[in-house]
């Protein structure tokens, strides 16, 4: 693999970005199911990039200016869809990247919207609520003529939440000078504005439906199966809890300050009600349960460890969720655990893939483990749409449905064909953007393709 990235993209693995990561698993997927090289083609180019500049007044007077992006990458299943980040290290690359990956989830769980990602180069911890807000509002004022409820329908990702979907979505009616509502243009909303039932939590929901329905295909328990989750943001906490419930024994979970791990397992109800008030993963949230009571750090077993300690645990299911290439050539060889459910976007690159390939290490990809939450920002912006709103079961019960069926059919496809779980669900999703393209006209039938040959195939 190592020699395929060097050799198809001329770089070594230093130089390669996360959009070259995507580009190899896209070409490696599209010769081996044989899709149709304009499909490749099209799918290798986003269909537009939008960089704007976000001026703010700061709370000192100054004037700064931030970068943002919107990349919109295919619309051929549907209407643009995928979040907006604020972060650091957002950069072109980056919002390419995840806006393709996008592209392909929305396939692989078969909802009808295509792939965007945006972002804004900031570290929002060093702003004032009032500092967030205005940038949040300027950012989609300068995006507004590219966004909207039929076109693209941006939700939270790192470091953005409901209250900044609220700001948008406010900022958005008043742009369009429309006293009407507008919710449906934005998901990840508060459940007081338009939001759905359930989407809070529901990547990791969504997550944990796909290692359940796996372990099911498997005919294994799961209980007392241990987890180790990197990322303790809404995505990481949510499945460490809902996986805590299910039965599953978290041994360890992390956050950008840190990690704690207990191999007998963490109190997580606990944790999580202490790192509400503390909002840090330190030695003062280290709760393990000591027969039916509850123990602080120095009691239970719990210690505090480091991030990089956490990937190498010796555990069932290790849990990527915060940013990409945690798991890389450089490391994957430390890699304990037996599974790795990729509930972060692109944490593992391609050369560490091949590593823990080799190792016998099952990776559940991202663009399946993950999908949870945009298929439940598409149950939010169908009620939107009808102004009909559903209990959280109801919810819960969809995206259940939507995820275990995904899951059978990239199972089915790794098995039929022998292939790695990333390209089954690479496969599955690209097979059903090439149908779209066909049928579309965005590009010309073959024989073979039996769609769209309504006056012969030209190729
Ligand atoms: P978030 O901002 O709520 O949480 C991110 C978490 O990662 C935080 O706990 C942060 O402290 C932690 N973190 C950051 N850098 C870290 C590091 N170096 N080591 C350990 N922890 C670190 O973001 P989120 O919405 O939970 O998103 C997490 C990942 O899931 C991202 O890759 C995102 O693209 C992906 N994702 C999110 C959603 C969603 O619905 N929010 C949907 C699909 C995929």
């Amino acid at each position: 693999m190592k020699q395929r990235i060097v050799n198809k993209i001329g770089a070594t693995h230093s130089e390669l970005s996360v959009y070259d990561n995507f580009l190899e698993v896209l070409s490696v997927a599209g010769e081996q199911m044989g899709l149709h090289k304009d499909a490749v083609r099209l799918l290798s180019y986003p269909q537009r990039v939008v960089q704007v500049s976000v001026p703010i007044e700061m709370d000192n007077g100054n004037t700064e200016v931030f970068t943002g992006y919107r990349v919109q990458h295919n619309n051929a299943r549907g209407p643009y869809k995928g979040g907006m980040r604020f972060h650091q290290a957002v950069d072109e690359e980056e919002v390419k990247a995840l806006a393709a990956w996008m592209t392909l989830k929305s396939a692989v769980v078969d909802i009808p919207f295509g792939g965007a990602k945006g972002g804004v180069v900031v570290d929002p911890r060093k702003l004032s609520d009032r500092e967030l807000q205005q940038l949040s509002r300027r950012f989609i004022d300068q995006l507004s003529s590219v966004i909207g409820p039929n076109v693209d329908i941006p939700a939270p990702d790192v470091n953005t939440n409901e209250q900044i979907m609220a700001w948008f979505t406010d900022e958005y009616a008043r742009t369009h000078k429309e006293m009407v509502h507008l919710e449906a243009a934005f998901t990840g909303k508060p459940m007081s504005f338009g939001g759905s039932r359930g989407r809070k939590a529901a990547t990791g929901r969504g997550g944990l439906d796909v290692l359940l329905a796996y372990f099911e295909e498997q005919g294994k328990a799961v209980s007392n199966l241990s987890v180790a989750v990197q990322g303790f943001g809404n995505v990481g906490s949510h499945f460490a809890r809902l996986a805590h419930e299910a039965g599953f024994k978290v041994v360890a979970i992390s956050d950008v300050s840190g990690a704690i791990y207990n191999g007998a397992g963490l109190d997580i109800p606990s944790i999580a009600t202490a790192f509400e008030k503390g909002g840090k993963l330190d030695s003062n949230v280290c709760y393990s349960k000591v027969g039916v009571k509850s123990v602080g750090h120095g009691e239970g077993g719990c210690k505090t460890i480091t991030n990089e300690d956490l990937l190498k645990l010796p555990v069932d299911v290790l849990v990527p969720a915060a940013l990409e290439n945690q798991i890389r050539h450089d490391n994957a060889d430390d890699i304990q655990a037996k599974i790795v459910l990729e509930l972060a976007n692109g944490p593992t690159t391609p050369e560490a893939d091949f590593v823990l390939e080799e190792k016998g290490v099952t990776v559940i990809p991202d663009i399946l483990a993950n999908a949870g939450g945009v298929t439940v920002s598409y149950y939010e912006w169908t009620q939107n749409r009808q102004n009909l709103y559903w209990d959280e079961e109801e919810v819960n019960e969809k995206l259940k449905k939507k995820m275990y069926r995904a899951t059978r059919e990239v199972l089915g496809l790794h098995k039929e064909k022998g292939i790695s779980l990333r390209q089954a669900a690479y496969q599955l999703a690209l097979g059903r953007l090439e149908e779209a393209m066909l049928l579309r006209g965005w590009i010309k039938p073959r024989v073979k393709d039996k769609i769209g040959c309504v006056n012969g195939c030209s190729i």
